[in-house]
């Protein structure tokens, strides 16, 4: 049931994934969106995509090297201003107790958004522990971050964001109208050229059949998650303010 559109743009948001291109897969054209209206977007990464690959053989540190570049390239192309920040966690071995909550809930009170967005840690059925561990990693953050006797060793003053966007959402309630925000959502996913083969079904010999397909499919996507609230694309959220 959708009950919200179009949060105000803030001046500074983050966007808090557990893999690198997470984020754009889930919530692209809104941070390209607020990028353009000139609200600071950073991106914090919490593990280092090593298992991002279907070859057996491959070199995992060098693949790793290859995600951050592209995590890189991927902000650039939704237009962020802000930073791009790893945690290095072993990918698939995300945890989310006090240590990995106090790096987040640091990088909350670093960075200052006014607005978290992050992986729904209460999705059913959802296979993939990283994404649960970094749903619960944003919002116990928050919690940490938003008091000052949280973590009183960080050299950062405590910091409460106004409103958290949960992706991949189990019962969104608030949609962003991103049309016109499609191209750069795919322009952003296409740069994880490491997920082309895995994630993204387009083989390293595609005569472009296969990337139009791709991007088509990601606006039926957008365009289906838009519908209800009357917009050409969307992506929807679980809308928690009053933090
Ligand atoms: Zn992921």
């Amino acid at each position: 049931m959708i009950s919200s559109t179009n949060l105000p743009t803030p001046a500074r948001a983050l966007a808090i994934g557990a893999h690198p291109d997470d984020i754009e897969f889930q919530c692209g054209a809104t941070l390209a969106k607020w990028s353009a209206a000139g609200c600071e977007v950073s991106h914090l990464v919490l593990t280092d995509g090593s298992k991002g690959t279907w070859d057996a053989e491959a070199d995992t540190r060098e693949l790793v090297r290859t995600r951050q570049e592209e995590q890189r390239a991927a902000a650039l192309s939704l237009g962020a201003t802000g930073e791009v920040v790893f945690l290095h966690h072993e990918d698939g071995e995300l945890q989310s107790g006090l240590a990995e909550r106090d790096e987040v809930a640091y990088w909350i009170r670093k960075l200052q958004p006014d607005v978290v967005l992050g992986h729904d840690p209460w999705k059913r059925y959802r296979l993939h522990p990283d994404h649960r561990h970094a749903g619960w990693l944003a919002v116990d953050g928050i919690v940490a971050a938003r008091d000052p006797h949280f973590y009183k060793a960080h050299d950062v003053a405590h910091h409460r964001p106004g409103s958290l966007l949960l992706f991949e959402a189990d019962a969104p309630d608030h949609v962003e109208d991103v049309t016109g925000f499609g191209e750069s959502k795919i322009a952003a996913l296409l740069a994880h050229r490491s997920q082309h083969v895995s994630t993204m079904s387009i083989a390293a010999d595609d005569d472009g059949t296969q990337l139009e397909a791709f991007g088509d499919k990601i606006l039926a996507r957008l365009a289906a998650a838009g519908a209800n609230a009357g917009f050409q694309l969307g992506e929807r959220f679980k809308l928690i303010d009053q933090l």
